[in-house]
């Protein structure tokens, strides 16, 4: 699963866009899969604009997933108008686009296959927090273990969590076999990736979020699992999305392992952030992008990529042909 052995199935060396788009060779499928929980902002413009390039430079399939599976935040007309936006900037999703929430029973499916490494949990989140273990890389309390072994007495199911092991006191007993094909010196809870951006990158499962969430308790899937569904589903080899995501990532792959599903290539993008340094959101002050000129907010997308377009640049089909062969020189295709 190396870029280089992609790079090599590629073909002729002189890419342009109309070329990328033409002779897709199926090798690569990436995707961009926004959440619908308002219109697409600068820094979610960042993230499709770098996961286009990549899937255009390996003369891939870009993909278009609309992640509502929270119904609670999404937003009604928010994902008709990321698609219309993204259109207008000249990306044209290859293929029908996937929206989650009509892909319930794949999740449920795959929830099925987990089998005991699963269990329910009936903590609230607020007994969670009094816990005190330690805060998770996210903020968010590390799940203390409670249910781990069975619901307490007189306690109901709320959410289903999934068992990390080396989560519980006296690590090793776990009964948990997501690393048999590994050497036994390396936990199944160490998670070692590579990331084409971020570089090698290590996660300890255990102490970075604990038995995590699959199924919540106001009954919708968990994030981390359609995503792991979806990609598999969807034979992404390419996921190139922001670095907000990169702690969540080692989730991903555990739970790929444990579904016997292909670990993607990862890309993860840095952040946009204001002036405070919060990302870049509606709630800190994301400003709507100009759709009047879409050349310049691309112009300005393609800076936060380091990728350095002329300010010059004036129609849509100028901009992609120059921002593709510096996305190339750096993060190799075709
Ligand atoms: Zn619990």
């Amino acid at each position: 699963m190396s870029g280089i052995a992609t790079m090599q199935k590629c073909g002729d060396s002189s890419p342009n866009l109309a070329q990328a788009i033409d002779q897709s060779t199926g090798d690569y499928v990436g995707r961009f899969a926004p959440s619908p929980t308002g219109p697409l902002h600068a820094g979610s413009l960042v993230a499709a604009v770098a996961s286009y390039l990549d899937a255009k430079a390996h003369r891939g399939r870009w993909l278009l997933r609309i992640e509502d599976i929270d119904e609670a935040r999404t937003v009604p007309g928010a994902a008709e108008d990321i698609i219309a936006t993204l259109a207008a900037f000249g990306m044209q999703p290859d293929g029908d686009i996937v929206w989650q929430s009509r892909r319930k029973a794949l999740y449920e499916a795959a929830f099925d296959k987990l089998g005991h490494h699963v269990f329910a949990c009936a903590c609230t989140r607020k007994e969670i927090a009094d816990s005190r273990v330690a805060l998770a890389a996210d903020g968010a309390a590390i799940y203390p273990g409670t249910c781990r072994a069975g619901l307490p007495a007189g306690k109901a199911a709320r959410a289903w969590r999934l068992r990390v092991p080396g989560s519980e006191a006296g690590a090793g007993d776990g009964g948990i076999d997501g690393a048999k094909d590994g050497a036994k010196d390396d936990a199944a809870d160490d998670i070692h990736f590579h990331d084409r951006w971020q570089g090698d990158i290590h996660e300890n499962l255990a102490r970075s979020v604990g038995d995590f969430v699959l199924r919540r308790a106001d009954g919708f899937w968990a994030y981390q699992l359609a995503v792991v569904v979806d990609d598999a589903e969807q034979q992404v080899t390419d996921v190139v999305r922001g670095a907000d995501l990169l702690e969540s990532t080692a989730r991903q792959i555990y739970l790929q392992r444990l579904l016997q599903l292909p670990t993607p290539r990862y890309l993860h993008v840095p952040v946009v952030a204001n002036a405070l340094g919060e990302k870049l959101s509606k709630q800190t002050g994301a400003t709507a992008l100009d759709l009047a000129h879409p050349v310049r907010e691309l112009i300005r997308a393609a800076r936060r990529l380091d990728l350095a377009v002329d300010d010059d640049t004036s129609t849509l089909e100028d901009f992609w042909a120059a921002a593709l062969p510096l996305w190339q020189a750096r993060f190799g295709g075709c």
